[in-house]
């Protein structure tokens, strides 16, 4: 497994766990917003430094006293061989696991479960059926979305779907998703916002508008009693901008993040 970057301390990537995060390099789609080029564009991300797989584990058997979880995110995290192996060396440290995924690949998550290598699932939608691609920035295959969408539904430990509302995305849309996955645990709003000192994978939808927190806020008292929780994040950004030290390491930013209950 390709590791591009190792926060080995964050209090805010799984609520209520003292974890550590990991991320991957690449993915398979292009959403236009995205905080991650450096890990998302081949010709970015090939390039870039990695951190030696044996040197993340062994800096989490280091804390495993300490860290009670560990976040793999990305980039796509269900795209890299060997992440089985990954979480199952995690797991024989009595250390919890959270995924961040964008759905593509139920084959994946679905031997993650049945090997009981993760523990919280937070998968992204990002936009209603129709729009999918749109937001997406690739042809995006809504069968392997809605099989995720069950997946994760019916055999995930603990989840939650999670919306980036990016610019052009409106209060319809997200009604239309929450009615997509009608009844889930939990489903979060995410502001859209450009981190500063990083640029989007499209620069150009840096100057759009998206809609506010505070319209957010509105918007979710609609879709609060489709979803059996959730609420509005606000994250606040301070990276992760690439940096590179010495032998390869990586230092990223840290983001803080709370999430606003509204019911
Ligand atoms: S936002 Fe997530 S799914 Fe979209 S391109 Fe970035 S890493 Fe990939």
């Amino acid at each position: 497994m390709d590791v591009a970057a190792f926060v080995p301390l964050s209090l805010s990537d799984h609520e209520g766990h003292v974890a550590a995060v990991v991320f991957v390099p690449g993915c398979n789609f292009r959403c236009p917003f995205c905080h991650n080029p450096d890990l998302v564009l081949p010709e970015r991300a090939a390039g870039g430094l990695r951190v030696p797989v044996d040197e993340v584990l062994d800096q989490l058997c280091d804390r495993r006293d300490f860290l009670d979880s560990v976040v793999v995110s990305g980039g796509e995290p269900t795209l890299q061989p060997g992440l089985q192996e990954f979480l199952a060396a995690v797991r024989v440290m009595g250390l919890r696991v959270k995924l961040d995924t964008n759905g593509s690949r139920p084959d994946v998550l679905r031997d993650l479960f049945e090997g009981k290598l993760v523990d919280y699932v937070a998968m992204d939608i990002k936009a209603p059926p129709a729009r999918y691609s749109e937001f997406a920035g690739v042809p995006v295959d809504l069968v392997r979305i809605e099989e995720s969408i069950r997946l994760i539904r019916s055999t995930a430990p603990d989840y939650e779907f999670r919306t980036t509302v990016a610019p052009g995305l409106a209060a319809e849309d997200l009604r239309t998703i929450a009615d997509w996955i009608l009844g889930a645990k939990r489903y979060v709003l995410q502001p859209f916002r450009v981190p500063p000192e990083k640029g989007l994978l499209d620069p150009t939808w840096s100057d759009r508008e998206a809609l506010s927190p505070h319209a957010l806020r509105g918007i979710w008292d609609l879709v609060a009693p489709l979803v059996g929780g959730g609420g509005v994040r606000a994250p606040t950004w301070a990276g992760p901008s690439l940096r590179p030290m010495s032998r390869g390491r990586r230092v990223v930013g840290r983001r803080t993040s709370s999430l606003r209950r509204l019911r």
